[in-house]
């Protein structure tokens, strides 16, 4: 059975009613959510000049535009709304979570998620972290965690960046890397040099690695288009996502750039590795051992690549309203229109 798209409209639209009676979500009217744009894009402006304006609309048209490239999925129920994931604790014995909008905004944890992991764990219920964040190695990525106050331990930890790794290993020649400035490889199993610095090595790496847009602008994205335009290689992309949430404002990420180059109805189509893939999901089941799919929670801030992907994979899902993409604004309207319900909506972790 599918949901149809007339009873998610008429749930959305009494959503949106019910949350600005309780004040505790705003269906933004258009000047407001304009001016939100404005602000939430300001880092996005700085680290990415020439680039689009990136607020929620913008990136919510984005993946729509991409919906022919994601899995497909059918939902079946209308969500339930809960105050936070102590709330859904009955109904699944396992957590995926995300990290950008779930555990932490940028550098910041988000408030209470530590002590909802800790509740998790008294609980009984197995955690995995399910991150499409690709730029740093797994230490730099726990020692992150630590940080920010987490407990995770390697085994629990699934990022994109592993499963771009297992991809690269085996496959010989020299691949030229897309990432923070500074960034090492040595995690890597194969011979990978950065990209800037050497720009030579559009000319004559065997093929690329996308792991992080940081210092990324319009002109290397032309250069890298036309690169492969004379001479198609792979592109192994190990993040997804077409934006992050940040402290103040939306990055645009990997995914976004990846799906701009060339090739992507042939042989050399980017490879993508991380949500909403189901590649990602195989990876953080096969961390939980034997639990169903269906008493595992997929815990995200996104509908196209938490939701969408973590349903497509068999998973329930939950979508976290407060902290990632839907900051500040009613997921309701999105939902209706794309069509991509999840199981439950939780105002925070
Ligand atoms: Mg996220």
């Amino acid at each position: 059975m599918n949901l149809e798209r007339g009873m998610i409209k008429k749930w959305a639209e009494f959503a949106c009613r019910s949350a600005m009676s309780r004040h505790s979500l705003q269906m933004a009217p258009a000047h407001r959510r304009k001016r939100a744009g404005t602000h939430w894009s300001e880092r996005a402006l700085t680290l990415h000049a020439a680039f689009p304006r990136v607020d929620l609309e913008w990136t919510f048209q984005r993946y729509e535009g991409l919906r022919a490239r994601l899995p497909q999925a059918a939902f079946e129920r209308l969500p339930m709304q809960v105050d936070d994931l102590s709330a859904v604790f009955d109904h699944y014995d396992a957590f995926v979570l995300d990290a950008f909008g779930v555990l932490n905004i940028g550098e910041t944890a988000i408030a209470g998620a530590v002590e909802r992991v800790a509740q998790m764990r008294a609980a009984g219920k197995r955690v995995v972290v399910l991150t499409n964040g690709a730029s740093y190695p797994r230490e730099a990525a726990l020692a992150k965690y630590a940080r920010l106050g987490f407990d995770f331990t390697a085994d629990e930890v699934v990022a994109s960046r592993d499963l771009a790794a297992e991809a690269l290993a085996g496959r010989g020649g020299l691949w030229a890397a897309i990432t923070a400035p500074g960034a090492s490889f040595d995690d890597l199993p194969a011979r990978v040099e950065a990209l800037e610095g050497d720009a030579a090595l559009l000319h004559h790496a065997d093929g690329f690695l996308f792991l992080g847009s940081e210092g990324w602008t319009p002109e290397r994205q032309a250069a890298l288009e036309g690169a492969l335009r004379v001479r198609p290689r792979p592109v192994i992309v190990a993040n997804p996502d077409i934006v992050a949430p940040r402290e103040d404002g939306l990055t645009l990420e990997p995914g976004h750039f990846a799906h701009d180059l060339p090739g992507h109805s042939g042989p050399l189509a980017p490879a993508f590795y991380g949500k909403p893939f189901g590649g990602a999901f195989n990876a953080a089941l096969a961390r939980l051992g034997d639990v169903p799919r269906d008493r595992v929670a997929m815990v995200g801030d996104t509908l196209h690549t938490d939701v969408l992907g973590g349903r497509a994979a068999g998973l329930g899902t939950v979508l976290i309203a407060a902290h990632g993409l839907f900051r500040g604004l009613d997921p309701a309207a999105y939902i209706a229109r794309s069509g991509i319900v999840p199981d439950v909506i939780a105002t925070t972790t």
